[in-house]
């Protein structure tokens, strides 16, 4: 296993690749699942596949307003016209059984009379009192939706590990499961540290910062879902981060640093873990996001994150993200990255895997391409705000000119957020 010598305070180097498969193959799903009323379901993930105990659709219904007979009628149904007999609403079905050259008038959803196996849609046909003819042949079984032609009794429809949209929520409830038993989420605690982090509310001292990565952890948590404890801001002393560590532990599946994680005088984060548990201390061949901690506190997992904020949101979104995904239950899945073309030519310095912050733009024809969303510092969060993605420069390369492909990752909150933890 690559990771440093306890004695040493130089991190391994690792390859970003490298880090990734060795977070994701430490960590096991949490152990635990609970049912819960399928309201409540949304953005959580499914403990065990949900099979289909019913036919979807139950019924043969009709897909269209129009009539309903049997094709064996079908010359009888173009000459002189079938007899209406009733009919069929959705909800309130025809109950009698149509003999030869009969029809019933049908409406969408309804399930189709016994005795018959076709609809006309009522565009094609002429009604003239109770005679109804087809101005136009139609084929066998049209209109009509088949019993379990979306979903048989029996199917696994949405397999174990599935994180519950509003699809599958609806696909769930057509099948009348009124609860579904969800993975237990992992309980995350997070604290900051740095002597110069300020509260919001409070004046900044000389020297202060205001605390953004609190609410950038929180948010990010958020948007997954994950319940967090917050042990608020601790300070640059041993101590202080001995107790932060010791409350955590006790409370927690997850615990989640920013700053005070390098190699600086004041960074005590990696060497009090040290007391506690097993940790691997890495120098990732990424920028931004050296260095990264990453640990086993009895039962509980440590990301130790780099404190400048851009550093700390990327570490979080490449490393954290799937790991608390991995741990609630979804399958380990690379991320979705796309192909696109540099609008503008970007500045890099071969050497590193390169997250850059990017913008979307779409051209008059729809045609998507991304350009730089400014300055790259990881101290820098204006960037980061007006960021749609992350470019994904390989470490080979230097400077990109204009129309290059380049990979991209959107970030989670450009699209629709999941779940609806508390912050
Ligand atoms: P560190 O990782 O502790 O060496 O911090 C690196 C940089 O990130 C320093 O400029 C810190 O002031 C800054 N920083 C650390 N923690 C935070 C935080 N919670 N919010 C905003 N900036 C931070
Ligand atoms: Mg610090």
């Amino acid at each position: 296993m690559d990771r440093s010598d306890p004695l040493d305070c130089t991190p391994a180097r690792l390859g970003f690749e490298a880090a990734l498969a060795q977070v994701l193959g430490t960590l096991a799903p949490l152990t635990g699942s609970v049912e819960i009323p399928l309201d409540q379901a949304l953005g959580r993930v499914l403990a065990e596949a949900l099979v289909a105990g019913m036919d979807l659709q139950p019924w043969p219904n009709s897909a269209m307003d129009g009539y309903a007979f049997a094709l064996a009628d079908l010359d009888l149904a173009l000459g002189e016209g079938l007899t209406l007999v009733g009919t069929a609403l959705a909800g309130h079905p025809f109950t009698g059984t149509l003999a030869a050259g009969q029809c019933v008038r049908i409406l969408t959803g309804a399930i189709l009379p016994a005795g018959t196996d076709t609809i006309v849609i009522q565009e094609q046909v002429v009604v003239e009192g109770p005679r109804v003819r087809l101005t136009s042949a139609v084929r066998a079984g049209a209109n009509v939706r088949a019993p379990g032609e979306d979903v048989r009794a029996g199917q696994i429809v949405l397999p174990a590990g599935t994180r519950l949209g509003p699809p599958q929520i609806a696909l769930a409830a057509a099948l009348g499961q009124a609860q579904l038993a969800v993975t237990r989420r992992p309980r995350v605690a997070l604290f900051t540290s740095g002597d110069e982090l300020t509260p919001l509310g409070q004046p900044l001292a000389v020297g202060g910062i205001y605390d953004s990565n609190r609410y950038l952890l929180r948010a990010m948590l958020h948007e997954l879902g994950m319940p967090v404890i917050d042990l608020g801001i601790v300070a640059d002393d041993p101590n202080a981060v001995r107790a932060a560590f010791v409350a955590a532990r006790a409370q927690t599946d997850v615990v989640i640093s920013s700053g005070g994680v390098s190699v600086g005088d004041a960074d005590y984060v990696r060497d009090v873990f040290r007391e506690f548990g097993d940790i691997h201390f890495w120098r990732i061949d990424m920028k931004p996001g050296r260095p990264l901690a990453f640990g086993r506190l009895g039962e509980t997992w440590f990301f130790g994150l780099p404190g400048n904020p851009v550093s700390t949101a990327v570490t979080f979104m490449e490393f954290v993200r799937p790991a608390l995904r991995l741990l609630e239950g979804e399958p380990a899945s690379p991320p979705l990255r796309l192909e696109l073309p540099l609008l503008e030519p970007v500045h890099k310095a071969p050497g590193r895997l390169d997250f850059q912050r990017g913008v979307l733009v779409q051209d008059a024809a729809g045609r998507l391409g991304v350009r730089s969303a400014g300055h790259q510092g990881s101290h820098v969060m204006s960037s980061l705000a007006r960021a749609d993605c992350l470019m994904v420069l390989p470490a080979e390369a230097g400077d990109l000119p204009a129309g290059d492909l380049v990979q991209i990752q959107l970030l989670p909150w450009t699209g629709t957020p999941v779940g609806s933890g508390s912050t």
